[in-house]
């Protein structure tokens, strides 16, 4: 049974990652009960804004953090920040205000993450000037941009960007000392929590949903005098993307423990998960499947199916009979256009590998019939 049956929604059987789209992440225990707790008392917002950024900049080695509702509302509130700062007319007028305030990002990172990057620089009152072409960029082409409405350089970590030709973020970072302009980096996904602080970016922005296994939440780490600007934002903005009491305590014990415990052990116990579901998949005849650390290097072990006309139908055909059942099985589908169909053991719950393996056999049972 799930929670979401009550609203008739099917049953979801997430194979394929973290995904917004099929609610993010699910929670730790411990980060659940806190937030449950955190629901259930009053607290003075602004304090509770202050000390739990403070616990997760001590953490993460930052100056300050700014905690925010996503990685997207980290990108609008740091863009106003630096064009409003703490000047409370121009926050009331974001983000309609006088002047360029542009915003330089290379036009290779123009990425759409679910909505538009340009589009948050937009509602935080930034002016985006994408410089360069999409698939080449140099260090000249951004200088020769700057001028005195260039407001910060925003830099894109996600593998959505262009990753050939592009002006290297020590790079980005040089510019912005040499011309004293700040740097935001957008790290929504990224996995090290100091890397980018180490290096001196000003700003750094991290999704709580994505890497950190944390509720519906982000926060923007850096330079303590940006991070208030970033906070009085909430008296503009920033208010129509508040974030609430046990959210805030839920990112908070969420990156303690991502900050503190060993992510290794979950790694091995996935590669054994995949293992055995790999040859019992091996089975079914017209699959083939191996084991296939994730693109990045990251400590991920996908199962990766390949599948042949020996199955009675193409990938996709499967994956359209997948999502369709009940329970609905979601995989990862990148490659399915060349018969490929990834498991992402991240998400799986306790005893979905052997409703996954049902259905692939009742599938192939279908004959490329019922589409
Ligand atoms: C996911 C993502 C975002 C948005 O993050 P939310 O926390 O969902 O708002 C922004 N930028 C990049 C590069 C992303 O991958």
């Amino acid at each position: 049974m799930s929670i979401y049956n009550e609203l008739g929604l099917k049953k979801l059987i997430n194979g394929s990652g973290k995904m917004t789209s099929l609610g993010g992440a699910t929670l730790d225990n411990r980060v659940s009960e806190y937030m449950m707790k955190a629901a259930n008392d009053f607290v003075d917002m602004n304090e509770l804004m202050d000390k739990a950024g403070q616990k997760i900049a001590h953490w993460i080695g930052a100056e300050d953090v700014c905690i925010t509702m996503g990685a997207a509302a980290g990108i609008a509130i740091s863009i106003a920040a630096v064009i409003a700062e703490d000047d409370l007319d121009r926050i009331e007028n974001l983000p309609f205000l006088e002047g360029q305030n542009n915003i330089l990002l290379q036009k290779g990172h123009s990425i759409n993450f679910g909505a538009p990057v340009i589009q948050m620089v937009r509602l935080g009152g930034g002016n985006p000037i994408e410089v360069g072409e999409v698939n080449k960029i140099s260090v000249d082409n951004i200088v020769s941009k700057i001028d005195k409405n260039t407001k910060a350089l925003l830099y894109i970590k996600s593998h959505h960007c262009v990753q050939k030709g592009m002006v290297s973020l020590e790079d980005m970072l040089a510019i912005s000392k040499k011309y004293n302009i700040p740097l935001i980096v957008d790290g929504a996904a990224e996995e090290d929590l100091k890397l980018y602080l180490k290096m001196g970016v000003d700003l750094i922005i991290y999704s709580g949903g994505k890497a950190i296994s944390g509720p519906t939440s982000g926060f923007i780490a850096g330079k303590k005098e940006l991070i208030d600007y970033c906070k009085l934002q909430y008296q503009g903005i920033a208010r129509a993307m508040k974030v609430s009491k046990e959210n805030i305590m839920g990112l908070v014990k969420a990156v303690e423990i991502y900050c503190h415990e060993s992510k290794d052990k979950n790694a091995i116990l996935d590669k054994e998960r995949m293992n055995l579901l790999m040859n019992r998949v091996n089975e079914i005849e017209g699959l083939k499947s191996t084991i296939e650390q994730d693109e990045a290097g990251r400590e991920i072990y996908r199962l990766k199916i390949s599948v042949d006309e020996k199955y009675g139908m193409d990938a996709n055909k499967v994956i359209h009979h997948l999502e369709n059942g009940n329970p609905s099985i979601h995989t990862r589908n990148h490659y399915s256009n060349i018969g490929l169909i990834y498991i992402d053991p991240r998400p799986l719950k306790k005893g979905d590998e052997e409703i996954i393996l049902n259905r692939l056999w009742e599938i192939k049972k279908l004959k490329g019939e019922g589409i």
